[in-house]
């Protein structure tokens, strides 16, 4: 399985960290980069398995959701020297891992005694993150990839509860137009706006398993005929009829 080094599957306040780390990392001059962000579950326990029910040496003690990674809060840099990754501490290099770590303490970044790549975003509690408890203000990207995340895991441990973006919005105008109702198809129907940054993922179905079929706008007015969990059944044209379905968590009801 292979590793993540999408700098938009980390969570926005950790991410930020990280892209600061990397640009006092280069203006240092030490070599480190992303080496591995987000780890999937299935990654995790691959992981975890090794040196337990597969040969290898332990490479871990976390199984799957028990390391932050998961979480899109912690992530592993090594050094990149002539093209090949060196996880080499001997020597000069000795000295590049404890700037690193220092660089990382300025952000905010924590170590971990034991393994030397590994930065987490600070004050991070496993128990909250496996609970629910996710750092605030969390945007699309970060969400619907830790959501897909949550979708694909059938396994024990149980998987997290599923997060949703959160959005600094600013608050409605007293002076704002209210809006048209004439045309609402059903007595139930609601109407919502598209609150998602960067548009919001129609699908065929309530889960994200299910084929995007568009993407809606941000702003776009839209009718909720029903929901269904996390998930509305929507009607775009307002005709009555349904068009899909997207996450409850990027639409404000009006
Ligand atoms: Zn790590």
């Amino acid at each position: 399985m292979a590793r993540d080094m999408v700098m938009e599957h980390l969570h926005p306040t950790f991410r930020q960290k990280v892209e600061l780390l990397l640009q006092e990392l280069a203006r240092a001059n030490l070599p480190f980069r992303l080496f591995e962000g987000f780890r999937s579950p299935q990654r995790q326990r691959e992981l975890y398995n090794q040196g337990r029910t597969k040969p290898g040496a332990k490479v871990t003690n976390a199984d799957a959701w028990s390391s932050l990674h998961q979480y899109g809060v912690a992530a592993d840099f090594v050094l990149y020297i002539d093209g090949k990754w060196s996880w080499d501490d001997s020597g000069e290099r000795k000295g590049w891992w404890k700037q690193l770590h220092k660089l990382a303490q300025l952000q905010q970044l924590e170590p971990l005694s034991w393994e030397l790549p590994h930065l987490q975003m600070q004050g991070m509690q496993l128990a909250q993150l496996r609970s629910g408890s996710y750092p605030p203000n969390g945007d699309t990207d970060w969400a619907e990839n830790l959501q897909q995340a949550i979708a694909s895991w059938h396994g024990t441990p149980a998987a997290p509860p599923l997060p949703t973006a959160q959005f600094g919005r600013p608050p409605l105008p007293a002076n704002a137009p209210v809006l048209e109702t004439n045309n609402l198809p059903a007595h139930d129907a609601r109407r919502a706006t598209v609150i998602a940054r960067d548009g919001l993922r129609l699908r065929a179905g309530p889960g994200t398993s299910f084929d995007v079929k568009t993407t809606l706008r941000s702003g776009q007015l839209i009718t909720v005929i029903q929901t269904s969990g996390d998930w509305s059944q929507i009607d775009i044209q307002g005709d009555g009829f349904a068009d899909g379905y997207c996450h409850s968590g990027y639409l404000a009801f009006s």
